[in-house]
């Protein structure tokens, strides 16, 4: 058989590691992205865990640098800004720009061809065929949609798989550790900090800088901040100042009053050390949380993976390892089969299952403590006990979750 050849559709984290690693096992691979942009200036900080490092260490990304800023201790500030509990708890926080970049790098050039998007995909006995929105066609033995939660190649397949919006949004800033105060920096730059007003939760830790430095004084603090907002609310939001509607409101032209409205809530309702970085962010921005399940991973030659197949909510921190994970057990059971079809039968029935955990483990916590009602006083501190409790062990459990994966690929 010629070099078999692979069609990535998406050039996000997901589209990476299956470019890397399809490579690794000797497939041929080309990258069809959408956007025309630099994906590297996607900021936001994330969690990372061991199955992660463990595939970036595989594909020979260089480790030699730190992955991210070590945090030591979780720290639970109550609404006045009390200190709950401050435990230690060592955890690894990275950014979006210090996984992507070199992953991209990594690339050799002509693999990653940008302003290309997917319209449908055609099977027949030769394989699989990309058509996109330009007219264009490629032609490869395997198409892997990476394609994000909106997949083109999952809505074509699975029509009625869509993301279901979970009842809540998250805020999301960045602010510069140049311009924390220094108690700022000493309470928080040593902490994941946590804060549950009644029906929401924040969480806010340090990361690398964009460019991925995580050296004291250059670094960045990231904050989410979940919020209840029923289906109205939320289309209020992301309604620009001309009046349009968007599903998802691209941030510059999230409205002026709306931000402003969050940083009085901020101030109302969370730990004023929080609520005031959180007011120095010129322009925080929104997302909408949703839940998604594929019931199905695999279309003849054609699969999915990363959010395209299934979105976990944010809390469990596992989106990226989750696509990380994705890849590796593809390019393992193409690897490991005799037949493309054997090994894309493995890859759907195995991931599928580790999505499937995921996808609860995320539900769970969200239903303990983001919710519209008002709970008594007695219920919400229970319900916060509970989501301490979660937040404190989730880490672990998802480290479990990723190296099971990778142990029985
Ligand atoms: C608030 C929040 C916090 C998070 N925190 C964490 C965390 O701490 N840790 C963690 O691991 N994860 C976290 N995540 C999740 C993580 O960001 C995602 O799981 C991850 O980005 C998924 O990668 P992906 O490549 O599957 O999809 P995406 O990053 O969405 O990429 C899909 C790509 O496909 C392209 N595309 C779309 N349609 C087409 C088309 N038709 N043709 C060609 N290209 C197309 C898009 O332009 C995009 O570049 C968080 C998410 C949110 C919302």
């Amino acid at each position: 058989m010629s070099t078999p050849r692979a069609l990535i559709i998406g050039g996000s984290i997901a589209g990476m590691f299956a470019a890397h690693l399809l490579r690794a096992i000797g497939w041929r691979v080309d990258v069809f992205e959408r956007s025309a942009e630099d994906l590297a200036g996607r900021g936001a900080g994330l969690g990372s865990h061991e199955a992660l490092v463990a595939i970036l260490r595989r594909i020979g990304i260089d480790m030699s640098a730190p992955l991210g800023v070590a945090i030591p201790r979780y720290v639970w500030l109550d609404e006045q800004g009390g200190v709950v509990a401050d435990v230690p708890r060592p955890r690894m926080m990275t950014a979006w720009s210090r996984l992507y970049r070199p992953l991209k790098d990594a690339l050799p050039p002509g693999l990653y061809h940008p302003a290309k998007s997917l319209a449908r995909v055609e099977q027949d006995a030769r394989g699989v065929t990309a058509i996109f929105a330009d007219g264009t066609r490629a032609t490869g033995d395997l198409l892997v949609g990476a394609d994000g939660v909106r997949s083109a190649v999952r809505g074509q397949f699975l029509p009625d798989a869509k993301p279901e919006y979970a009842g809540y949004f998250a805020w999301r800033a960045l602010h510069a550790e140049a311009d924390a105060t220094p108690a700022q920096r000493e309470l928080l730059y040593a902490r994941n900090a946590f804060c549950i007003p009644d029906g929401e939760l924040w969480v806010s830790y340090p990361v690398p800088a964009r460019d991925g430095d995580v050296t004291p004084g250059k670094r960045d603090y990231n904050i989410v901040w979940y919020r209840p907002a029923d289906e109205a609310a939320l289309a209020a939001m992301n309604t620009d100042a001309s009046g349009r509607q968007h599903e998802q409101i691209p941030p510059p032209l999230i409205r002026r009053d709306v931000i402003d409205a969050a940083k009085q809530a901020a101030r109302a309702e969370i730990a004023p050390s929080l609520a005031e970085i959180f007011g120095a962010t010129p322009r925080p921005t929104f997302q909408a949380i949703y839940d998604l399940a594929a019931p199905q991973l695999v279309f003849g030659r054609a699969v999915i993976m990363g959010d395209a197949a299934f979105v976990a909510r944010p809390h469990v921190g596992a989106g990226v390892t989750k696509a990380a994970l994705d890849a590796a057990c593809l390019a393992d059971a193409l690897r490991d089969h005799e037949s493309i079809e054997a090994a894309l039968a493995h890859y759907g029935a195995t991931r599928k299952a580790a999505g499937d955990w995921i996808i609860s483990r995320a539900r769970e916590f969200g239903a303990i403590c983001i919710h519209g009602e008002t709970a008594r006083p007695a219920e919400r501190r229970q319900r916060a006990e509970r989501a301490w409790a979660e937040y404190l062990t989730m880490p672990d459990r998802i480290h479990e979750w990723g190296k099971q994966a990778l142990a029985a690929e």
